[in-house]
């Protein structure tokens, strides 16, 4: 049977057509779903018994059960759903003061292989399709009972290797009549599928992108990053700067700062070369250590003289507020820890 989360609006209402019905009847069902957040098909009170039954023959609901759940102090809880073939995926919730960010996997594993990220000794299973995708948001929004406001894709998984689904739920979530989130409330961050990111800059989308750049010169940053080797930093910015003067709009570049490795100040001095005058952002990371991981967190001494070096220079960085630091929280980590 096919899980109904899979349609965006105008697919569902060919559905429906092609079972007999009414094309508005695709919209009240959308309702249900993405506003009312019902889970089953009986709940569907305005539709006839016949309507909901024969959706009940052709269709699940595919609703997510949650396998662990753990909780910050910070209030960052992080989810490990059974995704129903057996397999499991992390969501993360941030409670930011700007509201409820989520953070969505898009793969069941990674094939990209970043040496500091705890999906690396996951291995790839599959790509999660765009009901899959949707259902993350739907299944926390269900249990914390409240409105999520913001969409990062940086859970497990690299979004540009399942583009086609992640672009399709997109639409879904950002649909008025669906979950309602704007595109510039939604993000997603690319190690780097150089040719994914023209692709993604003539869809002309108000989401932000965000680049995983971690070093500055290609020799360390194949070190950390294997997709480096296909598509190295000087074709990652050529992409970047096309990005931009498509769009208008500035790119985060994320930087994870790892003791003794990219977090000196000759580091700052290659990355201010790298990035002057081009519209960006450097979201800077205190690395989380993971376990068997080969590099560890930079000193807070580091960090913030590479974050002033960079602001003096005129690059606009931040350090990523740590939250979570008392659960499983970076990428990976709970889904490593449950199944490996
Ligand atoms: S950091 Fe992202 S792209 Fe890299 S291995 Fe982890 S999940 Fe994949």
């Amino acid at each position: 049977m096919k899980n109904i989360k899979e349609y965006n609006l105008d697919e569902l209402q060919n559905e429906l057509l092609s079972m007999g019905e009414k094309k508005y009847r695709a919209e009240q069902i959308f309702k249900w779903i993405y506003v009312d957040k019902v889970k089953e098909f009986d709940e569907m009170t305005n539709l006839s018994i016949e309507l909901r039954e024969k959706l009940k023959q052709n269709y699940t609901m595919c609703n997510f059960n949650i396998l662990k759940k753990q909780e910050s102090s910070d209030g960052t809880k992080k989810y490990l759903f059974d995704v129903l073939d057996g397999n499991a995926i992390e969501t993360v919730l941030m409670q930011y003061h700007h509201g409820i960010t989520i953070c969505v996997s898009s793969q069941i594993g990674c094939k990209m292989g970043c040496k500091f990220c705890a999906s690396t000794g996951i291995k790839f299973v599959r790509s999660l399709s765009c009901g899959e995708i949707v259902e993350q948001i739907l299944a926390v929004e269900q249990d914390i009972g409240d409105k999520i406001s913001n969409i990062v894709f940086m859970g497990i998984g690299e979004p540009f290797d399942n583009y086609d689904n992640v672009m399709k739920a997109i639409k879904v979530i950002n649909n008025q009549k669906g979950l309602n989130i704007g595109a510039r409330h939604i993000s997603i961050s690319t190690s780097g599928l150089v040719p994914m990111i023209y692709k993604f800059a003539d869809e002309e989308l108000q989401c932000t992108l965000s680049i995983s750049l971690h070093a500055t010169n290609d020799e360390k940053r194949s070190k950390m990053m294997p997709i480096n080797n296909r598509y190295n930093i000087q074709e990652l910015m050529k992409a970047c700067k096309y990005y931009i003067e498509k769009t208008n709009k500035r790119i985060s570049f994320e930087y994870a700062l790892a003791k003794d490795n990219n977090d000196n100040l000759d580091d700052a001095k290659e990355l201010v070369k790298l990035l002057k005058g081009m519209l960006c952002h450097v979201n800077l990371i205190p690395i989380n250590k993971i376990e068997n991981g080969e590099f560890t967190k930079s000193s807070n001494e580091n960090i913030i003289r590479f974050r002033d070096y960079l602001n003096e220079k005129g690059i606009v960085a931040t350090i990523r507020r740590e939250l979570g630091a008392d659960i499983d929280a970076a990428c990976g980590q709970l889904r490593r820890k449950n199944l490996v």
